[in-house]
């Protein structure tokens, strides 16, 4: 028997599992998709919020700020991207500004940096706000991540450190044993003490497999978002927020880790498998972008794309163990701010796990090499690694200038990238300008010598995504 299962392999998962890892005991993560954090936290604003935004009292506000604390220390650990580039809160007129002034009460009570401007000394800061911006708050503190590396990261250390991955296992039943749980994922029957339920848009199914009680549901809430290319990077230098209302955050403006902008997201209830976006959806953000910011580059445009917001029915996240099913902890109704408390959730489930069972901390603990970039490297390491490995120096995506070797080092990792997506995710092939026209069909290429199948059965992504369909002259017209 083993001593944690735990279901879902998003940025709240592999936290738990990061975090778990440092301890002795078994853990094993289930995950129903191809690849892990393909779902939420693929799709969103990757901001480490500094924490003045949740409701006082509530389980997101404490988690918010612990874990905007944590975050910089794990992606430090986990060698992976934090741009602290900040943010303004923009007020347009009185009644804004006084929900500004709340807010900036709300941060100075929880320890977060904060500053009001006035218009003059924000437009220095930002020229493209727009000519309704009378005051902003300043948060200098917050960040921007890449939510999906940091979940990659964050799993494969814990991997290196003893933790079981199945990918392909999607979780149908759960059965209560006289110790522990029962958990049919896939193939996979894992039996285990504690399952803890981390299934993001499906965690109110998952809780009702194992409790069979609904002890909260989800709603699905989608957010549609356009890219800007990398050449719009001048328009901002931090995230500029709307002052929140009654429907969230609003329509922001993001730079991104990668130098790209992001405009988004709205705001609209959908069922869970809807991924798609729509003209009248983008119009909307096209134009409420325009309250806090003019000069938008729209024309730099390279993709849209949304994501589901798994929101919950009691407006918070919902984190507990049911004492009607010991051994069953929830960790559902994760939507934002997740990302910023993923490092804190992680720590609330182990210190829930050891109040129980005192949790024996290891004394030696295995670093996971990150995936060399060769774009941040120096000329003198670039030739360096091109000495040692030439594939290094055969660039295969022109825009983001990805390497050969860099997409085998991804096939090869601890969690290996086996779809275009993947490979897409773990080091960018695909998310510059073309968006994959010319570096796809050589991905496939790579991706089939290097795992030794045919072209045909690389996917996308999910299993019935192939790229190819037969190879030239096979195929019957
Ligand atoms: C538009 C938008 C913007 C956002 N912006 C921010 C932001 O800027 N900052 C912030 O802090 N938060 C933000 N969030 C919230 C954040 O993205 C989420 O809170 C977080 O990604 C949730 O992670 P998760 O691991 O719970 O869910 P997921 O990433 O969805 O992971 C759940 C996993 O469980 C798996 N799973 C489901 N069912 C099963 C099953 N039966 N068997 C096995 N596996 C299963 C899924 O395949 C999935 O991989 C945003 C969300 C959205 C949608």
């Amino acid at each position: 028997m083993k001593d944690v299962v735990i279901i879902g392999g998003g940025i709240i998962g592999c936290s738990i599992a990061y975090e778990l890892s440092h301890y002795e005991g078994s853990v094993v993560l289930v995950e129903k998709n191809s690849d892990i954090a393909d779902e939420v936290s693929m799709a969103n604003s990757a901001i480490v919020h500094a924490g003045y935004d949740p409701e006082d009292g509530t389980l997101k506000a404490k988690l918010n700020v612990r874990g905007a604390q944590l975050m910089k220390q794990w992606c430090a650990e986990l060698e992976e991207e934090y741009q602290t580039c900040g943010a303004f809160v923009a007020a347009c007129g009185e009644g804004e500004e006084l929900l500004l002034h709340r807010l900036y009460e709300r941060a100075l009570r929880r320890n977060v940096k904060v500053q009001l401007l006035d218009k003059e000394a924000a437009i220095k800061l930002e020229p493209n706000l727009s000519d309704q911006v009378t005051m902003v708050m300043n948060v200098p503190d917050t960040a921007v991540i890449t939510p999906w590396n940091f979940a990659l990261s964050a799993l494969e250390t814990a991997v290196v450190n003893g933790c079981q991955v199945y990918l392909n296992s999607p979780v149908t039943a759960i059965q209560k044993l006289s110790k522990g749980y029962a958990v049919q994922a896939g193939k996979q029957r894992i039996e285990a003490r504690y399952v803890i339920n981390a299934a993001g848009l499906y965690s109110d199914q998952i809780d009702q497999m194992a409790t069979g009680i609904k002890h909260f549901t989800i709603q699905a809430r989608k957010g549609e978002y356009f890219v800007l290319a990398k050449d719009a990077r001048n328009f901002i230098s931090r995230v500029i927020y709307p002052v929140p209302g009654p429907k969230g955050k609003g329509v922001l403006a993001v730079p991104t880790v990668h130098g790209n902008i992001l405009i988004g997201p709205n705001r609209n209830d959908t069922d869970r498998e809807d991924h798609a976006t729509d003209a009248e959806g983008l119009a909307m953000v096209r134009s409420q972008i325009t309250h806090t910011m003019k000069n938008v580059p729209m024309q730099e445009t390279i993709r849209t794309f949304s994501g589901l917001r798994p929101a919950g029915n009691h407006g918070d996240f919902y984190i507990r163990e049911e004492v009607e099913s010991a051994g069953f902890i929830n960790v559902g109704c994760i939507d934002s701010p997740g990302i910023a408390s993923a490092p804190a959730i992680g720590e609330y489930v182990r210190q829930l796990i050891e109040k129980k069972h005192p949790l024996k901390r290891k004394t030696h603990y295995k670093k996971c090499k990150p995936l060399v970039r060769m774009a941040d490297l120096s000329m003198t390491d670039k030739q360096s690694m091109i000495k040692q490995d030439p594939r290094y120096g055969h660039i295969v995506c022109r825009c983001e200038k990805i390497s050969e070797g860099e997409i085998i080092a991804a096939i090869q990792r601890p969690i290996p990238a086996k779809t275009i997506k993947a490979i897409k995710k773990r080091i960018r092939p695909g998310m510059g300008r073309c968006q994959g026209g010319f570096c796809e069909p050589l991905v496939t290429d790579i991706l089939s010598k290097t795992m030794n199948v045919d072209m045909c059965d690389i996917c996308y992504d999910q299993p019935e995504t192939k790229m190819f369909v037969g190879h030239t002259k096979e195929e019957q017209l």
